[in-house]
């Protein structure tokens, strides 16, 4: 169906060209209808899984002219846990996953008594209820501004009230270069109805990453992969005049370890299985049950590559324990180690990599790189974390950031003006 719609939209476009095109009899079809002037949106894309120092790992001519004209930091530091749904709502809300209220892609609300999860055909991700801060799209509409979404987890959920002004249903199978045409007939909508910002998102790497691990033959091609689309979006933007108007923002949610069936802890080697209920698996492992003290006495030292905290112990840096939908009980695996048990085991699954682990660790650093009008050129910047973005934007764009838990002084250097 989705496929359709886009398919569809691509039809209604190229009509829309040939018909421009006669009607201006225009030689070059790259000419734009419209003015462009103090037009200067963001784009912000997301790249799933994409490690910081994979730049490095292959040749990326299109990631490395981004860096060339703007800004490169060493790395993007996610949120705990370094999931995808937490740490895409702290980039857009610049709130920790405590205040922004998606603590995980998984997890129990025992006021709702439901379950939240992700994927294709989730229908908690388009739940309004569980969304408790105000996304850069809704900061926007609120303010007179357009937001368009091609993909972003939450962007399809009605958050106070308020939706992208068009946006798409998360559909993994729509192919990348369908997902950069959307965006471009975005930004050739007529001056009134042009977005301010675009979000644009791709789960490719993090999928490659999963199944072949962070070091694979096939992570480099999904590099490249990646690379290429970028080249096509930077192609297409300076086809039709607006390159040097558009403010570029690449980033990740995280990195990728590598795994292995041979760092596997197994919950029932220690504790019976029907006396405590796991929401959430590895590498942070959520249990609620009736008899905390119990549990967290028999997993308490159980294995040397795994820490169980009580809720309100759980340590201050990442930000973890102030929320309903935090389990009282954690367990943390170390990196590179999953939580398992022996009767969902399948070493077939251990061949790749994981994500989820404490931030501290490089590996599950992001990436962030940006060039357009607002940006600086050539500047090599220290890590930053991701929950500063959310102000850059709306400074970017000239809006009022609602509460967050970020800062603009974290980034007012890589800004011209
Ligand atoms: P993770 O399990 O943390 O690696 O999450 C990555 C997965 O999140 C992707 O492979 C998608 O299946 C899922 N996902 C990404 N965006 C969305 C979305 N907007 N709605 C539902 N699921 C999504
Ligand atoms: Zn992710
Ligand atoms: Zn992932």
């Amino acid at each position: 169906m989705k496929n359709n719609y886009l398919h569809n939209k691509k039809v209604t476009n190229l009509i829309g060209l040939i018909f421009v095109t006669i009607i201006c009899g225009c030689a070059n079809s790259n000419e734009n209808k419209y003015s462009y002037d103090n037009y200067e949106p963001i784009i912000l894309i997301s790249i799933d899984g994409f490690r910081w120092d994979y730049i490095d790992r292959t040749n990326t001519p299109n990631f490395d002219s981004v860096i060339k004209r703007g800004v490169k930091t060493k790395g993007l530091v996610p949120v705990f846990p370094t999931k995808t749904f937490p740490n895409h709502l702290s980039i857009v809300t610049g709130n920790y996953p405590k205040n922004h209220g998606i603590i995980s892609n998984r997890m129990y609300d025992s006021e709702f008594d439901e379950i939240y999860y992700i994927g294709e055909g989730s229908k908690p991700v388009l739940d309004p209820k569980w969304y408790e801060a105000e996304p850069i799209w809704v900061t926007a509409e609120k303010q007179n501004k357009k937001a368009m979404t091609m993909f972003w987890p939450g962007s399809e959920a009605k958050i106070m009230g308020m939706y992208p002004s068009e946006y798409f249903v998360y559909d993994g199978s729509i192919s990348h270069d369908s997902r950069i045409e959307q965006i471009l007939k975005w930004l050739q909508y007529e001056p009134q109805k042009r977005p301010d910002i675009i979000t644009i998102y791709f789960s490719h790497v993090d999928s490659q990453g999963h199944r072949y691990g962070p070091q694979s033959d096939q992570i480099t091609q999904a590099i490249e992969e990646m690379d290429r689309v970028i080249g096509k979006l930077i192609y297409e933007l300076n086809e039709i005049n607006i390159l040097e108007q558009i403010n570029i923002m690449i980033t990740s949610d995280h990195g990728m370890a590598s795994i292995s069936e041979d760092s596997v802890i197994f919950i029932d080697d220690y504790i019976d299985l029907s006396s405590v209920n796991i929401v959430d698996w590895s590498p942070v492992m959520s249990i609620f049950t009736k008899d905390i003290k119990n549990a967290y006495n028999k997993l308490y030292n159980a294995h040397p590559n795994m820490k169980i905290y009580k809720k309100e112990d759980i340590p201050s840096r990442l930000q973890y324990n102030d929320h309903k939908r935090i389990a009282p009980l954690i367990g943390i695996a170390d990196e590179g180690w999953s939580i398992s048990s022996r009767e969902q085991f399948n070493p077939n699954n251990y061949n790749g990599g994981a994500h989820g682990y404490d931030p501290q660790y490089q590996s599950m650093h992001g990436i962030f790189i940006a060039m357009g009008p607002a940006f600086d050129s050539g500047l090599n910047l220290p890590h930053l974390s991701s929950l500063h973005l959310y102000e850059l934007m709306c400074k970017i764009i000239g809006i009022t950031p609602a509460m967050n838990d970020g800062s603009i002084d974290s980034t007012s250097s890589f800004l011209i003006k």
